[in-house]
């Protein structure tokens, strides 16, 4: 399955992003180290030199996150096993308050992809959250849901998208792989952010 051509351009303009950035947010940071070696190196002990020196040379892998943000790999698969996990959350209702317990439940897919592999991955969340300390549903109730996906269901996961594209035997929804909102199959383009529906 191939992606479409905007979807392909989006991921390749994330990719282009995080390694520019990186690349920027580094020779500033060596820049730094090597414009202000004289001063730290005169005024300051050589133990204070060094961690500065790392941390401004390590700050930019933090924040972009590369190259981990950039090392992924396309894989596809067969379903094997739809479950629910009860991951209790924690939300604060008002500033200084006590975090309240939420239900948070979670729709879990096993796959085995076509390489042998197994995964668990996480395709929906429901649950309550405490809005201005009334719980308000969220997503809604996962009972009504979990019956969209099936075993023998094929899951795509495509380089660098988060989303995943699930053709689903039972339900006429999929999930745009750009923004996760989820669409009638027979949509062209995503409602929510207008990128095209992998078909
Ligand atoms: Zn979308």
């Amino acid at each position: 399955m191939k992606l479409p051509k905007d979807v392909a351009n989006y991921v390749r303009k994330k990719v282009i992003k995080c390694v520019a950035i990186f690349s920027v947010l580094e020779i500033i940071a060596l820049l730094t180290v090597v414009l202000s070696w004289k001063y730290f190196a005169a005024e300051t002990n050589p133990v204070f030199h060094t961690i500065f020196i790392l941390v401004l040379c390590v700050t930019p892998f933090l924040v972009t996150k590369f190259p981990w943000s950039i090392i992924d790999k396309s894989w596809n698969g067969i379903v094997t096993e739809v479950y629910v996990k009860d991951e209790m959350g924690s939300y604060t209702a008002f500033k200084g308050g006590q975090p309240r317990p939420y239900p948070k439940y979670v729709i879990y897919l096993k796959v085995k992809t076509d390489s042998g592999e197994e995964k668990r991955i996480a395709v929906r969340e429901f649950g309550l959250r405490v809005h201005v300390a009334f719980p308000v549903p969220n997503e809604g109730d996962v009972t009504k849901h979990v019956d969209e996906y099936s075993v023998g269901d094929r899951v795509y996961h495509f380089y660098g998208l988060k989303h995943y594209y699930i053709e689903k035997q039972s339900f006429d929804m999929v999930e745009c792989v750009v923004c996760g909102t989820q669409n009638h199959k027979d949509r062209d383009d995503c409602i929510e952010c207008g990128h095209s529906i992998v078909k």
